[in-house]
């Protein structure tokens, strides 16, 4: 079946005691067991192993991806943390993307370090860096693609290719494109994490994470980290995300639509000195965006001549977009990343990987495409 059949009906079965055509909410710490001999023959004991809600937003995700299976957690960091404490013990070492999000950076480099694992930060667009990153004590790669805030891209089947070839396991952060447009297991990845909070939920209600698993083994691994830690997704909020994923693709197609009409005309501006969508033929990395996914997505980036009081004048200027952290919404959001979402990068490391701190992120809404491009240019005339 094609993804948007997927999308609406994977994983959600009407319920058999009601016919309820939506996966009820079932808000319960535990479930009744028949007997001690039929322990768990309904597939659930409690609700930090397992609840039905959330399985069916598991059993989606997974199908989506194309994954084994997935399992779903409180945020996006939690579920990057689950990956990094399945696969990393203490004097273990792994390669990440230097530019991912901030959260992912304040994680590896001030938290794990306490515990003695080591990072490689490394330009993951060219593969021969991750090659040559690697050590005998390399026990994860995980990129992300294309990163937030600079939209830099990865060759996920050239990354995976070296991971596989090194017996490590290659970790991708599918969050900007969705499976709708980027399927990083049928490029040979090995496991796929999400911050559902943002295209997934779609509409800024909740804050979500998920893994998708290619295989069994890594679903115990890191199933095992979230029952021991807790590390868990609601029933409401799994409900809440269920909703939003059925119209994924319509909303990506359309924000998508919208983020290149905003960059097309950005880039036409003469008070903008640099835009970056990777739909646009002046993206560097333009033909890697085409061949490994089918749509560029919503997010993009511009700096805007006078720098950085400038571009903080534009963002208080603006009125239609909203001045946010988030992404992935159908509000249009509009980002300063220094001050909002990589604060915790040292400025040292955010301009050695490109965040400069005149950089505006946009994330492109649902709103119509004439209104965001008004709203844009009123506030560059008043530069
Ligand atoms: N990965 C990416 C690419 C993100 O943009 C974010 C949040 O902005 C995260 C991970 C973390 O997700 P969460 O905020 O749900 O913990």
């Amino acid at each position: 079946m094609g993804f948007r059949t997927k999308q609406v009906h994977a994983g959600v079965e009407p319920d058999p005691t009601t016919g309820a055509i939506l996966t009820p909410i079932h808000q319960t710490t535990t479930f009744v067991q028949p007997s001690v001999d039929d322990y768990m023959t309904k597939g659930f004991t409690y609700s930090r192993s397992g609840n039905p809600t959330v399985s069916a937003l598991e059993a989606k995700l997974a199908i989506l991806e194309g994954g084994v299976s997935a399992a779903c957690f409180s945020t996006g960091m939690a579920a990057t943390n689950s990956i990094f404490m399945a696969l990393l013990s203490a004097g273990d070492h792994a390669v990440i993307s230097q530019v991912a999000y901030g959260g992912t950076y304040r994680l590896a480099s001030k938290i794990y370090t306490k515990f003695g694992v080591d990072f490689s930060f490394v330009d993951t667009s060219d593969p021969a860096n991750v090659a040559d990153a690697i050590t005998d004590r390399t026990r994860l790669i995980f990129t992300e693609t294309p990163a937030n805030p600079t939209l830099v891209y990865t060759d996920i089947a050239a990354v995976s290719a070296i991971a596989r070839g090194a017996g490590i396991p290659h970790a991708v952060d599918n969050t900007f494109l969705t499976p709708y447009y980027q399927r990083p297991l049928e490029l040979d990845a090995d496991l796929v994490m999400h911050s559902t909070t943002k295209y997934f939920d779609g509409h800024n209600a909740t804050v979500g994470g998920a893994v998708v698993f290619a295989n069994e083994q890594l679903d115990e691994e890191i199933r095992f980290v979230q029952n021991s830690t807790g590390s868990i997704m609601s029933p409401q909020v799994a409900w809440l995300t269920l909703q939003g994923s059925k119209t994924l693709s319509e909303r990506m197609d359309r924000q998508s639509a919208n983020a290149m009409a905003v960059a097309e005309f950005l880039e036409a501006h003469p008070k903008v000195t640099t835009v970056s969508y990777p739909g646009l033929a002046s993206f560097p990395q333009h033909d890697l965006a085409a061949k490994q996914a089918t749509g560029f997505g919503a997010m993009a980036w511009f700096e805007v001549k006078g720098g950085v009081a400038a571009g903080k004048r534009l963002m208080d200027t603006v009125e239609l977009w909203t001045l946010a952290e988030n992404l992935g919404s159908v509000e249009s959001l509009i980002t300063h990343p220094v001050t909002m979402t990589h604060a915790a990068v040292e400025p040292a490391e955010r301009a050695r990987i490109g965040i400069t701190d005149g950089l505006v992120r946009i994330s492109v809404g649902l709103e119509d495409t004439e209104d965001l491009i008004d709203d844009l240019a009123k506030a560059l005339d008043t530069l």
